[in-house]
Parts: C-alpha cells; sequence; structure tokens
C-alpha cells in the first residue's frame, strides 16, 4: 500500500498529527495498535487535558485542533481566548490552564469522527513493528494486523507511538537517559458517598496499607469525582519499570491491577463512605509516562523551558510545569513534599525537536519528540502533544508536496501554515 504520510499511534499527537497532514491534503493511514484514537485519554481513562493555557494569566497558549476537539465535545467554543471561557468538569481547574473531559467514550466517538470527516483511513488492531531503510530513507512499514504483516510504503512517517518505536526500528539516535518515570493504573469506583473525612481517611488507609507491606509503592492518592458526584476517579497507583520490556511491561500491567484492587478493598473495609461501594473497572492499559525519546535535531532541555528561549523555528507552545514522578511512594501529591510546582512561563517548542536524524523522513510527535528528561516531563501533557502532532502532520504535508526531506524544511514555513489553520505556537499568534 503506498501513501503520502503514515502515521503511527493514534494518541493524541497522532491524532493532531493525522488530522493535521489530512487537513492539508495529503493521504493519511494513521494506525493505532488499541481498537480507538485517544492514547493515554482513552486507553487509561486519562479526563484532564493539561496545557491548553498560561497558569499565570489563563491565555489560551494552544488552540488548533485541540481547541476543536474541545469544540466538538460542547466544552469550548471558537474564538475563546481565556482558559475560564471554557467549561470543565471538576472545579477550579480551569486556574491550571486544563480541561476536564465529562466522558471517556465521548471523545472517543469525537475522535472517530473527527478522522473520519478529515478524511484520514484509519487501522485499528494494527501495530507498527519494522521498518525498511535504504539510503537514510523508510522505504516502507511493516505493520502487524490480523491479516499478518501489511507493508505500507509512505512517502513520509510520523512516529507518534510515544514510545519512539519507528524511530528505534530505524535506527535513529535516542536519548541515552535509561531512566523512567513509574507507570500509573487509574482505575474508577461507583456509589461513593463522599463525606468530609473520606479523602483524608482515604490517604491514611493507603499509607496504612504501604507501611504494612501490603502496597509497594502509590501517590497522593487523588480521589477525584470528574466523572460523576458518587464516583471516585483515582490516580494513585504507582508501578517503577521500563514499558520497553515487553516482560516487564507485562508484570507492571499485572501489578497495577493488584494495587488498584487493593487499594479499593482498603477503602471498602476502612473508610467511611465506601461502604457500598463498587469497582467498575481499572485501566485497560496501565499508563507510561516516559520511555524511549528520539535525540533529534534539537533536543528542547529543561534549562530551555525555563529561561524561555526563543526559538526561530517555534512550532508549539508549552506551558506546564517539569512533572516528573519519583519511584517512590508520595503522601498527598505526586511529588515528595519538599518540591514545589513551578508553573513556566509559556515556551518555545522548536520544530526541529520533532525532527529524527539520520532519517529524512521521519518526524517525532508527541511524548518521544527530542528533549531531555526535565522538559519532556512539561512537553509530554496531552494538549502540548497534540500541538506537536498538528505541527508534525503539517509539516509532513509540506514536505510530500514539495518534495524536500522534512530536515530541510523550515520551521517558520510550518508555522505559517499552521497559523494560517488557526493553529501554531501563540507567542507568534
Ligand atoms: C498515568 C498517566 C497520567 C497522566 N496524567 C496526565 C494529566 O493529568 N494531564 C495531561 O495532560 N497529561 C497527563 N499524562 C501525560 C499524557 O497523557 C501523555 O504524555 C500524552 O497523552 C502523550 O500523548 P502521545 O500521543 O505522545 O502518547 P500516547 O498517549 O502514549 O499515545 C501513543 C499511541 O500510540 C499507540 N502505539 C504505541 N505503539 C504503537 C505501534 N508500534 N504501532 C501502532 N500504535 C502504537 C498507543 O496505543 C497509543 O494510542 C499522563 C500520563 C500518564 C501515563
Amino acid at each position: 500500500m503506498k501513501i503520502d504520510v503514515l502515521v503511527c499511534g493514534g494518541g493524541c499527537a497522532g491524532l493532531g498529527a493525522a488530522l493535521g497532514a489530512a487537513r492539508e491534503g495529503a493521504k493519511v493511514l494513521l494506525v493505532e495498535r488499541a481498537p480507538f484514537a485517544g492514547g493515554i485519554v482513552t486507553a487509561v481513562g486519562l479526563p484532564f487535558m493539561d496545557g491548553f493555557a498560561c497558569w499565570h494569566t489563563g491565555r489560551l497558549v494552544v488552540k488548533g485542533i485541540a481547541l476543536r476537539l474541545c469544540e466538538r465535545l460542547g466544552l469550548a467554543h471558537p474564538g475563546a481566548k481565556q482558559i475560564e471561557e471554557i467549561k470543565t468538569a471538576v472545579g477550579g481547574l480551569t486556574r491550571h490552564g486544563s480541561i476536564a473531559l465529562f466522558n471517556i467514550d465521548e471523545f472517543k466517538l469525537a475522535a472517530d469522527d473527527a478522522l473520519n470527516e478529515g478524511g484520514v483511513r484509519v487501522l485499528f488492531h494494527a501495530v507498527a513493528c519494522e521498518t525498511e531503510v535504504r539510503t537514510g530513507r523508510i522505504e516502507a512499514v511493516r505493520v502487524a494486523t490480523k491479516q499478518g504483516l501489511l507493508r505500507i510504503e509512505p512517502q513520509v512517517v510520523i512516529d507518534a507511538s510515544g514510545d519512539a518505536d519507528v524511530a528505534a526500528f530505524s535506527n535513529c539516535p535516542l536519548d541515552p537517559n535509561p531512566q523512567r518515570m513509574p507507570m500509573t493504573m487509574h482505575f474508577r469506583v461507583g456509589n461513593v458517598r463522599y463525606q468530609p473525612q473520606t479523602r483524608t481517611l482515604a490517604r491514611e488507609a493507603v499509607k496504612a496499607a504501604h507501611e504494612k507491606g501490603e502496597l509497594p509503592h502509590y501517590y497522593g492518592p487523588g480521589l477525584c469525582d470528574a466523572f460523576a458526584k458518587d464516583e471516585a476517579y483515582v490516580h494513585a497507583v504507582r508501578v517503577p519499570g521500563d514499558a520497553i520490556d515487553p516482560f516487564d511491561l507485562t508484570r507492571a500491567e499485572m501489578q497495577g491491577r493488584r494495587d488498584a484492587w487493593t487499594m479499593w478493598q482498603v477503602w471498602k473495609r476502612e473508610v467511611p463512605g465506601f461502604e457500598e461501594s463498587y469497582f467498575i473497572g481499572s485501566g485497560p492499559y496501565i499508563g507510561v509516562r516516559e520511555t524511549r525519546r528520539i535525540a533529534g535535531a534539537h533536543v528542547l532541555s529543561g534549562e530551555e523551558i525555563r529561561a524561555r528561549t526563543d526559538f526561530d523555528d517555534a512550532i508549539a507552545t508549552g506551558s506546564w510545569y517539569t512533572d516528573l514522578h519519583p519511584n517512590k511512594a508520595t503522601e498527598g501529591s505526586a511529588h515528595p513534599k519538599e518540591e514545589k510546582v513551578v508553573p513556566p512561563q509559556p515556551y518555545d517548542i522548536p520544530y526541529r525537536s520533532i525532527v529524527a536524524r539520520g532519517v529524512e523522513n521521519l518526524l517525532v510527535a508527541g511524548r518521544c519528540h527530542s528533549a531531555d528528561r526535565v522538559a519532556a516531563s512539561s512537553t509530554r501533557v496531552t494538549v502540548t502533544a497534540m500541538a506537536l502532532g498538528e505541527a508534525a502532520g503539517c509539516a509532513a504535508a509540506l514536505s510530500v508536496r514539495s518534495k524536500q526531506p522534512v530536515a530541510a524544511l523550515n520551521g517558520v514555513q510550518v508555522r505559517e501554515r499552521l497559523a494560517a489553520q488557526g493553529g501554531g505556537p501563540f507567542t507568534y499568534a
């Protein structure tokens, strides 16, 4: 099969990439290992869309496809400039530049509709598993499906796998840092009757269970009623490991499920408000925060974010704080008590940080783009990932149209096209 742009992975970055490339007139195929798009939002059940706005002023710094999707869901309206103009399910969250989704399945439907209306060809249950690279160019990507391996011949590939799978299979340089943030299994509990002390007692019960050795790690716990007032959506399980090692990932899935169940049982046994509760479900996938990243044409650093470095080739704006989860139990929050959350001023993300080295037709978007650990802990959030995807999609289409290698494109050209479509970095708007 021949195609202009092949997008591998349909998470927030892949969605942005596929829609961004199709909008520019490219023929696009999106392959996704799950039966739906959305990545961590839908595969892990995460309602928080972070990175839309500046923490300090509330001004929207990402619009484009991310905002269009929220408009589709009735959460935003065209022309919104401030985060306060956007609806959110959780009181107060708008302060943090975020949108909370009301329903995960509604997001799946919105993604399906956007892809179908955008003219993107979609293949679910399909895993990109091999590349053929000749003279510095990906000639073909093999995708594992129920019919065996499909051989796709793309002009440009966008690796939005979260794990830089395509870049790794193509022997592109990768960030050598072996450190990994812990994984988290999210879960939901129904029929919770919240009382003033419920959250405090739940926290104490989890701490005691950890001290007795019933729970190896945890954080928070964050108990949130984002989906319904009588529900607990829980992000508190913490499983250190390496999701690139298939055996370790399997172990982590089992451990994550086990820990989620243990937490719920402890609460049902000990915490007023949970007596009549029931376990709705976990996952379906454990959430993976950090794996491989490319070492691309520019490695965005934590220092550049802090110093708010201007990049001539800026194609997206980041705004989230550097959110590095440690591999240990932390009480009350995701971070040790002595660490203060310091949200940055909105910062530039350069085009070169999505350009892989060593292969002339590969772009990388989302949490595996080129950044050091600290910078990536900020750029990894959902909305920033989607903005990076949108830029990658736009650049891929420009590359196809102009028959230039992706590295030969100028970030300014990409930014101008993004701006014409209502997206791109806010600093240049
Ligand atoms: C537990 C957890 C909690 C988080 N909390 C928040 C939060 O509160 N707010 C926030 O904004 N962000 C949060 N994040 C971060 C954010 O969700 C992700 O970093 C962001 O979604 C990254 O998007 P992505 O598209 O790059 O990657 P992913 O969402 O990981 O998407 C990658 C997609 O590629 C698919 N895929 C992988 N390999 C292949 C392959 N070889 N072939 C085909 N398909 C493949 C996967 O199935 C997946 O759909 C959280 C992350 C985790 C793990």
